[in-house]
């Protein structure tokens, strides 16, 4: 017995020990930074991060911006780049954003559709500093239990936690789904009440990916020839904004599909046909609502592939790698400044910039 003990507690001890604190590395959780964006009728970008010329393109564009930023790292970013560089980079990011001139940056560093409660306490050990526990797809009650277990554990170490209710439509990574259901607004109090979250993702008609909506499901703007996709249920955000006054929404999804980069792509040999997203008034119209996290991936897929694209085309002798992910950094980082001042509003927001 008294063995039994010795091993436990030398495993207490181990995870201890081995426990990586966000705070040590720098970054903040969420939850002053939506109070303010509630507040203050904007919303703070959510970009997805892969490797380090992204990391950079973004960190560059919140410093210039004076954007408070949410590097957001999905199950198959983890799985591609793996967990400890992404960790060092974040902690990095930190570091990068005061040597670019910024004395206090905020940079929370984010988990994307954690799928388990495993996945989340292991990036929380690692040093996140907010995750997503994804249960939409499960029955309601079991989706209250699983996000109630990653929240109690989540809140003993200052994490915060995003939940999501309603299911979108599209291709993320490994979250896909055929069909959309809009958020309930009726569901969202009992959720909120019984899970503890600090915010929530609904679904309003965003969707994941590049495709957003069917041809069928769009019409034709005569001016231009392009598509032009269903809108936003402005409805039920606004039910759901009345059940909980104030309260962190979270939009995914949220890509607008640029058509000069899908045109650049297509016209330096890529293929993609009928990619549609979401406009950007109506992403801008959303960001001034409850609306305080906008999450963005897509986009940045697009602008980094035009440029590489582009690249190759013009100079089919060059095999430097800095000559074509060089201009895609350049390309992504000119989007993430755009996205941040047009769309988000979330520029000159740092506390102490
Ligand atoms: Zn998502």
């Amino acid at each position: 017995m008294e063995r039994f003990f010795y091993f436990c507690n030398r495993n207490h001890l181990k995870n201890t020990i081995n426990m990586v604190s966000y705070k040590e590395l720098g970054l903040v959780n969420t939850r002053k930074m939506f109070a303010k964006a509630v507040d203050g009728g904007y919303a703070i970008p959510a970009f997805n991060f892969n490797n380090m010329e992204q990391m950079q393109a973004i960190i560059m564009a919140a410093v210039e911006t004076k954007s408070p930023v949410i590097l957001q790292v999905s199950k198959g970013a983890r799985n591609y780049a793996n967990q400890t560089l992404l960790r060092y980079m974040a902690q990095g990011a930190v570091e990068y954003a005061k040597e670019l001139g910024c004395a206090h940056p905020e940079i929370v560093l984010h988990l994307d559709h954690g799928d388990s409660f495993e996945l989340c306490k292991s990036c929380i050990d690692m040093g996140f500093s907010s995750v997503m526990i994804d249960g939409s797809a499960l029955p309601y009650d079991e989706n209250v239990a699983l996000t109630r277990k990653v929240v109690d554990y989540a809140h003993q170490y200052d994490v915060t936690v995003e939940g999501e209710l309603g299911v979108l439509a599209g291709v993320e990574d490994e979250v896909a789904a055929e069909e959309s259901h809009y958020t309930k607004p009726e569901e969202v109090i009992d959720f909120v009440t019984k899970t503890g979250v600090d915010s929530l993702a609904i679904s309003i008609g965003t969707s994941h990916g590049a495709y957003k909506f069917t041809p069928e499901q769009c019409t034709v703007d005569p001016a231009t020839g392009r598509l032009v996709p269903p809108p936003l249920a402005f409805d039920v955000l606004e039910a759901i904004e009345q059940k909980l006054p104030g309260f962190p929404i979270v939009l995914h999804g949220s890509s607008s599909v640029p058509q000069d980069e899908v045109d650049t792509i297509n016209k330096y040999g890529g293929s993609l046909k009928a990619a549609v997203g979401i406009p950007e008034e109506q992403l801008r119209k959303a960001a001034k609502s409850a609306v305080c996290k906008i999450n963005i991936d897509s986009d940045s897929r697009l602008a980094m592939t035009a440029a590489i694209r582009k690249a190759f085309a013009e100079k089919p002798a060059e095999f430097d790698p800095r000559k074509y992910l060089g201009p895609a950094r350049d390309n992504m980082k000119k989007l993430y400044e755009h996205k941040i001042i047009n769309v988000l509003g979330s520029n000159d927001k740092l506390e102490n910039a």
